[in-house]
């Protein structure tokens, strides 16, 4: 049986590289799986402890999922805080991962900076808490961005030592899936999740430089195309997105060694919904001066919808909270039932 999980934290500001990377695609697949769409609070706590409303940063990535047009109905949208069993799954797959896994993750490298002894613990094993968010629910797809990508790996090298650890009591309580590993057909209890990584915006990068990712915690607001600018701010950003002073290339190989460049034609591709060479075809050998305008126009009518029914949206905080409380108790009775079957294959005596 398939099914979707993904989840965003309320870490700030919704930005273009999470609507491309991920909101876009939790949409295109609400019709042709079941999905489960996560409010991911408990992972805002790894990098920042204290943040300044929690609660209404929640609300607001809420918000943004229903305005990019994610059914509340026919989807499980909540967040993460709701439904206990998450944190209680990540203890056990602390146990199940190894230190030198999690040392090896490139995002706690990146987050931690220098000062590695003094990250929180949660930054180390928010792999853990991720691979339990997907586990839990025992879903089979996850769509994210590049950035997630070894997390995803991770999630496997979990899911593939639980079964290991515990094959023969899964297949005793008769708790045991069949699925494929490589060329053999194998039984275990969590599936070897995949990852949906597609499409010509997978990793959007920052305005302000070429080589980092556009993230929500970020310090310059500069460097990111919020969901909840206006149509100033996109204009006023792209046109001071960095570039290099050359033109734009006449194929797509030109775009190699030229970050912004690539990052701001992949932009253009993700939000018309064409190739990148369909946006090389068209502006190849123009001057960003010609190119900037048209991206700006482009971005300003893809998003300008989405920001206006945000707006309505997040006027309603009642509806919203709503929305997170049925999706909580939906979500809570399947993380209930999986973990019942956690605790009678560990040996664990709870009931
Ligand atoms: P933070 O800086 O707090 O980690 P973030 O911008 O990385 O924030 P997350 O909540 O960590 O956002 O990630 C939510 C989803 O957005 C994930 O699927 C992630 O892969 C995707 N995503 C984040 N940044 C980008 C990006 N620049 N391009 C494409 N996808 C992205
Ligand atoms: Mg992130």
């Amino acid at each position: 049986k398939q099914l979707v999980f993904s989840g965003v934290q309320p870490t700030g500001n919704l930005h273009l590289g999470n609507y491309l990377g991920a909101l876009q695609k939790f949409v295109a697949l609400q019709d042709t799986y079941e999905c489960i769409y996560c409010v991911v609070d408990l992972h805002s706590l790894t990098a920042t402890l204290v943040h300044d409303d929690l609660a209404d940063q929640t609300r607001g990535i809420a918000a943004a999922y229903l305005a990019s047009g994610l059914d509340p109905k026919k989807n499980i949208i909540f967040n993460q805080a709701r439904v206990p069993q998450h944190a209680e799954l990540a203890w056990i797959f602390n146990c199940v991962a190894r230190i030198g896994w999690m040392n090896r993750m490139t995002q706690f490298k990146d987050k931690a900076g220098k000062d590695r002894e003094n990250a929180s613990l949660g930054l180390l094993a928010y792999p853990s808490l991720m691979a339990s968010d997907i586990l839990l629910y025992r879903a089979t797809h996850v769509p994210v961005g590049e950035d997630q990508k070894q997390h995803l790996e991770l999630t496997r090298d979990i899911a593939q030592k639980f079964n290991n650890d515990f094959s023969k009591r899964i297949s005793a309580l008769g708790y045991g899936v069949e699925m494929e590993v490589g060329e053999e057909r194998v039984s275990g209890f969590f599936p070897l999740t995949e990852p949906l990584i597609e499409g010509p915006a997978t990793r959007v990068m920052s305005l302000r430089d070429g080589t980092k990712k556009m993230s929500k915690s970020d310090p310059s607001d500069l460097s990111r195309i919020n969901l909840s600018d206006d149509a100033d701010a996109i204009s006023r950003k792209i046109r001071k997105a960095k570039t290099d002073p050359n033109p734009l290339p006449g194929d797509v190989e030109g775009l190699a060694g030229r970050p912004e460049a690539e990052n701001l034609v992949g932009i253009y591709a993700a939000l018309a919904g064409v190739p990148r060479d369909q946006v090389i075809s068209e502006y190849g050998g123009r001057q960003f001066s010609d190119f900037k305008p048209a991206l700006a126009d482009l971005a300003v009518e893809k998003l300008a919808p989405i920001n206006a029914e945000m707006r309505r949206i997040s006027a309603d905080p009642a509806y919203v909270d709503g929305v997170l409380r049925d999706g909580g108790e939906r979500a809570g009775a399947r993380a209930e039932a999986t973990m019942k079957q956690v605790h009678e294959i560990i040996g664990l005596l709870a009931d």
